[in-house]
């Protein structure tokens, strides 16, 4: 089972999914994580409350990468509020004290449940989420170190 999450969080470094900005979006926040170096931004765009298209560029550690591929699958065509859920689900289940279930059901999200025997790469795992949640909110910048 943690081979299997390792290839996916691996696959995603490699072959990141909706990679690169788009042209116009609406939403968009920057994140980084000065303990690892990783630093992301994301990018989407609301088609009413939905989220038509959803982006990320950047640079960082392979967890922080795989996470932001993921999250930009997983949160594609949702609406502004189910993604803002799934990413408070995420946030808490892996900087909470052993919420591994809340990823049971999600497919390839469940590998990210592989970090929590790292405590020291949460923060890369969380923020792409962190990035999404300022993006349907205020759009501020976040950094794991405030
Ligand atoms: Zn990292």
């Amino acid at each position: 089972m943690e081979n299997l999450y390792q290839d996916i969080i691996l696959d995603h470094n490699r072959r990141p999914r909706n990679y690169g900005l788009p042209g116009n979006p609406t939403n968009r926040a920057r994140a980084r994580n000065p303990l690892c170096g990783d630093e992301l931004e994301i990018a989407l765009s609301l088609e009413g409350e939905r989220i038509g298209e959803i982006c990320f560029q950047g640079q960082g550690c392979a967890i922080s990468r795989a996470s932001a591929s993921l999250m930009t699958e997983a949160t594609k065509g949702l609406s502004r509020s189910e993604a803002a859920a799934l990413a408070r689900k995420v946030v808490e289940g892996l900087d909470g004290p052993g919420e591994a279930a809340v990823f049971a059901g999600q497919g390839e999200l469940e590998a990210l449940s592989g970090v929590q025997q790292f405590p020291a790469r949460v923060k890369c795992a969380t923020l792409a989420w962190q990035a999404l949640l300022s993006a349907l909110g205020d759009g501020r910048p976040v950094s794991t170190e405030e």
